[in-house]
């Protein structure tokens, strides 16, 4: 379980997250809605623990993330946490195996890179450098990366943003596949309200502040939505 509450991150005179609370249950999938400049990343970078909150707290199964030094946080961005970037932030110069096995090699009890490889449909593709493959390619190289640690919360930040439209439903299909057979918790952040509808819950940012939280009745899957 996820709990944010009273949340704030204040860049100078930006004030990035304010006053952010909310709840998220163990294997949800959550998408974090927002204009650009909401604060979605920002907030999506304190969960993961790659940005220090200025106030406020983030409770993992109870534990106050924000209070971690810097071995415990490091130790919560190994273990617990996975992140899918836009633009993949694969290594250039590295295979897909050996980028998989990079995060791997972090962890204790993760998924056998090659197996992680394969569970994205990518075993054909190895030995290839990031140059050699295509976006939605690299982008499933990323997740392989990402659930190769057996991650608790997957953290995807704008995840199809850099893809046209049909790679970027394999790529989505592929993260709720993941979320409803591990039980990984997935949070999305997207700015397009039609990619929300395949969410448990809806959470809306809007100048920096939660604007709604709505538990979706109408989940759709990813075939079902257009954009
Ligand atoms: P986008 O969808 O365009 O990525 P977003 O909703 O993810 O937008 P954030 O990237 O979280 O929004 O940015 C929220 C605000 O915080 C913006 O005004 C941004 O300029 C500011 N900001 C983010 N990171 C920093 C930083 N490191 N230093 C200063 N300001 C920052």
């Amino acid at each position: 379980m996820i709990e944010v509450k009273n949340l704030y991150k204040k860049y100078n005179f930006i004030t990035a997250n304010n006053d952010i609370s909310f709840k998220i249950d163990d294997g949800e999938f959550v998408v974090i809605l927002g204009a650009s400049g909401a604060g979605k990343s920002t907030l999506l970078n304190i969960l993961g623990g790659i940005e220090v909150a200025t106030s406020g707290s983030v409770l993992i199964d109870g534990e106050d993330i924000t209070k971690y030094n810097n071995k415990k946080l490091t130790m919560y961005r190994r273990n617990i946490v996975g992140f899918v970037f836009q633009f993949y932030n694969l290594i250039p110069n590295l295979t897909a195996l050996e980028n998989v096995k990079l995060a791997y090699d972090l962890v204790e009890g993760g998924i056998e890179p090659v197996k992680a490889l394969s569970l994205v449909g990518l075993e054909k593709r190895e030995n290839n450098f990031p140059y050699e493959l295509s976006g939605g390619e690299q982008q499933r190289v990323s997740i392989a990366r990402a659930i190769s640690k057996n991650p608790k919360i997957l953290l995807c930040d704008e995840p199809t943003g850099a893809l046209d439209y049909n790679t970027g439903k394999q790529v989505l299909k592929l993260l709720e596949k993941i979320c409803s057979e591990t039980k990984t918790t997935v949070i999305l952040i997207t700015h397009n309200q039609e990619i929300a509808k395949i969410a448990d819950k809806i959470i809306e940012i809007s100048d920096s502040k939660v604007k709604s939280i709505n538990i979706n009745e109408k989940k759709l899957s990813v075939d079902e939505i257009e954009w």
